[in-house]
């Protein structure tokens, strides 16, 4: 649609694009979720993408994720061998509740600034153990892990002018076990909850998202029991459980006990 707040769209932003930073501007990658709404408050889009920090690369040491690659090329990713996680790259661009247009335009970056609690890149990226790279106005850098950055529906760690950069994933964390349960209202509906497990040496990890308002990690160091598992379910805060038109909170809980037992099931 046409977001007729805006004034200005800056094209080609220096390498240090934060720097000019003021009220009313917005970070433009694929456009996917701008271009659907109105914005009010915006009145100048930065265009990420001629910087072309848009790579896929593999390395020994995992995966480097540009963030302004594309959901279609993370989906069309050829992944070593050895890398048993691979497929969670295809599940979760497939949790998207978005049809290939809106995939060959959306950035892994951009779904994950967006911070919604059924963002596929999110529950990929914090059950792969990933790293964010953020760049600050000034040019600098840090590093945070995954599950930190999101902290509530459509929320995050990003200040002002700040933008992410790059996702790193480890390869060990490619390298395990993994399964993973998803339920929607409707067959090919937005992700009522969406949750992915692996398994190195003997550990389980069990990530949470769409079910809560920001993404939960539940890490335990040995293989779980059934009454370890449901009680660290049950120890999730009432308030994390996120509410809307695809389930209520009581429901979201139940589903995540329910898949978590599953998983353990499928991974023992
Ligand atoms: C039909 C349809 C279905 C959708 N389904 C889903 C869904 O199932 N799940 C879901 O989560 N979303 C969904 N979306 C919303 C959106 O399309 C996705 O979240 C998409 O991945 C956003 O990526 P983008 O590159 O298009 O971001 P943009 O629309 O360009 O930007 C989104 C937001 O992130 C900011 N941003 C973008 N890149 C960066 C960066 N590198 N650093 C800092 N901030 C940045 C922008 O300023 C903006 O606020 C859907 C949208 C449509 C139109």
């Amino acid at each position: 649609m046409d977001i007729n707040t805006i004034t200005e769209v800056v094209r080609h932003p220096s390498q240090r694009p934060g720097s000019g930073w003021r009220d009313g501007d917005a970070w433009l990658a694929g456009g996917t979720w701008l271009f659907s709404d109105e914005q009010p408050d915006l009145r100048r889009l930065i265009d990420l993408m001629p910087l072309g920090w848009d790579g896929l690369t593999a390395t020994e040491a995992g995966l480097e994720i540009g963030a302004m690659c594309t959901v279609r090329r993370l989906y069309e990713f050829s992944a070593p061998d050895d890398w048993r996680a691979a497929p969670l790259f295809t599940t979760s661009c497939e949790a998207f509740l978005a049809s290939f247009k809106v995939w060959n335009a959306a950035t892994v970056g951009g779904n994950i600034a967006m911070s919604l609690p059924a963002g596929p890149m999110i529950t990929m990226t914090v059950a792969l153990e990933a790293t964010y790279t953020l760049q600050a106005r000034d040019g600098s850098e840090r590093s945070v892990d995954a599950v930190d950055f999101v902290t509530g529906n459509h929320e995050n760690i990003l200040a002002p002018g700040e933008l992410l950069r790059k996702i790193d994933i480890p390869a060990q964390a490619l390298r395990k076990r993994h399964a993973h349960r998803r339920f929607t209202l409707t067959q090919l509906g937005r992700s009522t909850i969406f949750m992915i497990a692996t398994q190195g040496e003997g550990d389980l990890l069990l990530t949470i998202t769409a079910g809560t308002t920001r993404p939960i990690r539940l890490a335990f160091n040995s293989f779980p029991d059934v009454d370890t598992l449901r009680h660290s379910i049950e120890s999730i805060p009432h308030d994390l459980w996120f509410d809307d038109p695809n389930g209520t909170p009581e429901h979201r809980e139940h589903l995540a006990g329910h898949f978590a037992e599953e998983l353990r099931g499928e991974l023992a």
